[in-house]
């Protein structure tokens, strides 16, 4: 785990599997106004992770502001299916999505960004998707498609 402090910042790069030995749960973040995780280097969460990760959560200062950038999948599935998993000033910043090519099934990771892929919803608007429809198979160039249920990967940007 790499941590950077810039005033009441701190940006924390986690690595491994979260599971019971995961550091970031002895992190004390109490004095912080923004949180921001990069995912990008987990490998996977187990059941006591998902414990200790939402009891972690509980302890992000109410007016702070978490982020996660670069979840890889499991995450996000997590963040859908498990009630609780991120607390209302949480936001999934970016994740990384499979994609398949639908002329040969190779398979593509596409990172997709808040503001460019999708929209959470807001006071006054529903959440939106734009979902990238340009990449192509880096194998036979053909058209690549979501291997996911579009409906069910975007639920955490619904209010
Ligand atoms: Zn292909």
């Amino acid at each position: 785990m790499n941590t950077k402090v810039n005033g009441s910042t701190i940006e924390i790069a986690l690595e491994g599997p979260i599971s019971e030995k995961t550091a970031l749960f002895e992190l004390n973040i109490q004095n912080y106004k923004e949180i921001k995780l990069n995912m990008s280097k987990v490998t996977f969460i187990n059941s006591i992770g998902v414990k200790n990760w939402i009891l972690w959560t509980c302890r992000v200062p109410a007016d702070a502001k978490l982020s996660l950038e670069e979840c890889p999948f499991v995450i996000v599935n997590q963040v859908n299916i498990v009630h609780g998993f991120l607390p209302k000033n949480a936001r999934v910043i970016s994740f990384h999505a499979p994609f398949l090519c639908e002329d040969c099934s190779h398979e593509h990771v596409i990172k997709l960004s808040e503001n460019v892929h999708y929209k959470y919803a807001g006071d006054q608007e529903g959440p939106s998707l734009h979902l990238p429809s340009e990449n192509k198979c880096s194998r036979c160039s053909a058209v690549l498609e979501p291997d996911f249920i579009v409906e069910k990967t975007f639920g955490f940007i619904k209010k």
